[in-house]
């Protein structure tokens, strides 16, 4: 049996997303612009879609823009703020911990002549809110936190921050990619302070293609595309509806369940850190505050990569670093102040309440057999 240990990466679709989705496959394949029933009917599934997700985040429907997915709402969050505020106000704050959909759009930015200033943790690895902070001031346009590190699950000051920011610079546009937290951990508009938040679907067991956008009321965005009228013309084309209604539903199962599985993750996650700390040779990395979702470790003297493919041959799935940057290294765990040598060797071990204590089990056994199989026959 496989213990898929990678849910950072990506969730398997649940029930729910799947009986959504092939729903409006079969039966609701009407365009939802059209003006005939079959469109009306369409119209209806991404309107019922919005209204989940939007109960999830704890806001108005209206607030909730579908897009492909958080890279295409971080980019449009990004440069969708400096297009409708940057002609003056030409500086931007962003941590140093960001996913690459983040980075690389500031990276941009800064091409393009923003000055883009990025905040590191501090020597005890942890994002300090007064460090961030004290990089903001009136000729701002835009500040990015993300809630969750997706590499090593560290929570970061994002309320703390944004609410003390816009209290001194109200003009100040804030933006949170919160994908590894939404309905994971605390991830409410209110909770946020945030005038931008990007979430993923297939993060939280819907399907991979769709995400969202929460908007403010007032903010305005330039589009990075440019067409139809829908999504309030920030996002033309047409919508997926099969996509979108397979996000409300695993939004609406998150949402009734996002207790127990808090409970059920966290009683994974220690018992993980328990079983790995009993073996001499993993560092477990606990930069601060950390979501329970995620568990970043060091076995030293493996390559993260050798371990991997040890523990896949095994069917035990974890990543090394970020899923998204395909083994290269990021420099998001240097940041953290992981050493070179530990970050080389680095895996992160991502769970969902449908992990058991037996996954946990085959990877603690898997990582012993490793080392006895690849460092100390060496
Ligand atoms: N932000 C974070 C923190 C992520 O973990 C991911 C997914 N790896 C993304 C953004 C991108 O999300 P998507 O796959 O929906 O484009």
């Amino acid at each position: 049996m496989a213990a898929y240990l990678d849910n950072a990466a990506t969730t398997k679709p649940c029930a729910e997303c799947i009986d959504a989705m092939t729903d409006a496959l079969r039966n609701t394949y009407g365009n939802p612009s059209s003006l005939h029933r079959k469109g009306l009917e369409a119209q209806l599934v991404v309107d019922a879609a919005r209204k989940q997700v939007a109960a999830a985040l704890s806001c108005e429907p209206e607030r909730i823009l579908f897009t492909s997915g958080a890279t295409e709402s971080n980019n449009l969050a990004i440069f969708g703020t400096a297009g409708a505020y940057g002609k003056r106000r030409r500086k931007m704050v962003v941590t140093a911990v960001e996913h690459a959909s983040v980075r690389a759009a500031y990276d941009r930015l800064e091409e393009q002549g923003f000055t883009v200033v990025r905040v590191a943790p501090n020597t005890a690895g942890e994002l300090n809110a007064e460090a961030f902070l004290s990089e903001i001031d009136e000729n701002t346009c835009l500040a990015s936190m993300m809630l969750v590190n997706n590499e090593t699950g560290a929570v970061l000051p994002v309320r703390r921050t944004f609410y003390a920011a816009k209290k001194k610079y109200p003009q100040l546009i804030t933006h949170c990619d919160a994908v590894q937290g939404f309905l994971k951990i605390g991830c409410t508009v209110n909770e946020l302070e945030a005038d931008l938040i990007s979430i993923s679907a297939h993060k939280i067991h819907g399907a991979k293609g769709a995400g969202a956008l929460y908007i403010r009321r007032g903010i305005r965005l330039t589009p990075l595309l440019y067409g139809g009228e829908q999504e309030q013309k920030l996002r033309p084309g047409t919508e997926s509806v099969p996509l979108i209604a397979g996000f409300g539903a695993a939004a609406a199962m998150m949402r009734k369940t996002l207790s127990a599985r808090t409970e059920r993750v966290t009683q994974l996650r220690n018992e993980a850190i328990r079983q790995l700390s009993a073996i001499e040779g993993v560092a477990i990395h606990q930069p601060g505050t950390c979501s329970p979702y995620i568990l970043s470790a060091a076995v030293k003297g493996l390559r993260a990569e050798t371990l991997l493919h040890f523990l896949a041959e095994r069917e035990v799935y974890v990543s090394s670093g970020s899923a998204c940057s395909k083994g290269k290294p990021s420099g998001v765990l240097q940041a953290f102040r992981i050493p070179n040598d530990l970050a080389d060797s680095t895996i992160r071990i991502s769970f969902c309440a449908e992990n058991t204590a037996y996954d946990i089990k085959c990877l603690a056994e898997g990582i012993a057999a490793a080392q006895q199989q690849l460092i100390h026959k060496r």
